[in-house]
């Protein structure tokens, strides 16, 4: 008699049409990000799904947000199939939001056509192709006949490109993903079919003011210009930090290669005193910049934060009248699933055999792990699922079909040894 594995594998494959089809159907709902569009529909499309496959529905609107309002509601919705017992309990966990489509595409980015074995549209890979692979690995666990010895669960959640805080994070704060309810989490992002991801770099968003002195822009010398001090900062940036910056590499196997250093981006300048866009003729008494400074695990935020600090204060020592004002946009703290999490030898026993190869990951930028590690507590969390991480948020995103079915099955095969069903 075949394996309970094999069954598996099999019936992914029987699946395949029909998880090559509700990829595209999603595709075709634009939940643009921002502003937030149509995310009730596809919340319903995707709950009307897991409802046919045999999960018990729960939608949760992000009320006490700010970003949920009428016109642009944010609507979360949570499927639950419990096996023999609550635990343990297996949480599948993708974003449906999805960025504008932008210029370039040579397809329509909402058609959700398949093509050459690829399903081509924005968010086919980042990623509704995800969602798809963790909906029919449950799917083809329960058409072999599979009671679980534990629980899956299935969500789609909102606003992970924006921060995920009425999303992944509402639900965590709501106690709906917890350290006592959730044993693993898998979040299907596209990082490769053969990698698994166990983290991100953390994020400190900030924006200086440096603070001039208006004077009559023909007799500058009676002022002090903002704009010109915020020129230095930009050159001690340059010739100070980033080199030691891009000397600084992480332990972690962040891809791509640039991104095991520590990184900042000057993400934004403005300054002087514009009227209705005119630009006054004085000398400019303000300019503001923002900053993206990406740290390593191993920097830690605190460190980061000195640093930059210590760089502006050095300037402050050396010119006259410097003055300057910091804010801190957004702090997100590295994550780092722990080693030996079983959810990463699950899925890499499962890989194995799949694909015949496996590897560790970290992904360059955030994405919701952060808030199931740190708000829900729970630390056995990757991202693993179909897709090329370059492909995300360009134009003509596709993701391979080859690699959807490829996933599904590694998605179920790490469902069953995780609930210990055997
Ligand atoms: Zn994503």
């Amino acid at each position: 008699m075949a394996s309970l594995s094999d069954r598996v594998l099999t019936g992914v494959d029987a699946l395949a049409d029909e998880a090559v089809a509700f990829t595209s159907d999603m595709i075709r709902v634009p939940t643009v990000n921002p502003p937030g569009e149509l995310y009730d529909d596809c919340a319903r499309l995707i709950g009307r799904k897991l409802q046919a496959c045999g999960f018990e529905l729960e939608y949760y609107p992000a009320e006490g947000c700010p970003e949920h309002t009428p016109a642009h509601p944010r609507i979360n919705v949570v499927g639950t199939r419990r096996g023999r017992s609550a635990h343990p309990l297996v949480h599948l966990n993708g974003h449906f939001d999805v960025v504008p489509a932008g210029a370039g595409w040579t397809v329509d980015p909402w058609s959700g056509e398949v093509r050459d074995g690829r399903i081509y549209g924005r968010g086919s890979c980042d990623m509704k192709a995800g969602i798809a692979a963790a909906v029919f690995a449950a799917e083809a666990i329960r058409r072999a006949g599979i009671e679980l010895n534990g629980t899956v669960e299935i969500s789609g959640t909102v606003d992970e490109e924006s921060g995920g805080f009425a999303g992944v994070a509402w639900l965590a704060e709501h106690k709906r993903l917890s350290k006592d309810r959730t044993d693993f989490v898998i979040i299907p992002e596209p990082l490769y079919v053969d990698r698994i991801c166990i983290g991100h770099r953390g994020v400190y968003w900030f924006e200086v003011e440096t603070k001039g002195r208006i004077a009559h822009g023909s007799m500058p010398f009676h002022g002090v210009n903002a704009i010109d001090h915020m020129s230095i900062v930009f050159e001690r940036i340059r010739r100070e930090l980033q080199p030691r910056l891009a000397g600084r590499t992480t332990e972690v196997p962040v891809i791509p290669p640039g991104a095991r250093h520590a990184t900042l981006n000057i993400n934004g300048v403005n300054g002087g005193q514009p009227v209705d866009g005119i630009q006054t003729p004085c000398v400019a008494d303000a300019c503001r910049a923002v900053f993206d400074r990406r740290f390593l695990i191993e920097e830690g935020f605190d460190a980061t934060k000195a640093e930059i600090l210590e760089l502006l204060d050095g300037i402050a020592r050396d010119v006259p009248d410097f003055k300057y004002d910091i804010r801190d946009l957004m702090v997100v703290h590295p994550t780092r699933t722990p080693d030996g999490s079983p959810v990463v030898s699950a899925l890499e026993r499962a890989l194995h055999r799949v694909l015949g190869r496996s590897g560790l990951v970290a992904s360059p930028g955030t994405y919701d792990q952060k808030h199931v590690a740190r708000i829900a507590g729970v630390p056995h969390c990757v991202a693993y699922g179909p897709g090329i991480l370059d492909l995300a948020h360009q134009p003509d995103e596709y993701c391979g079909v080859d690699d959807l079915i490829a996933a599904t099955k590694v998605i179920a095969l790490a469902v069953l040894e995780l609930t210990g069903t055997e």
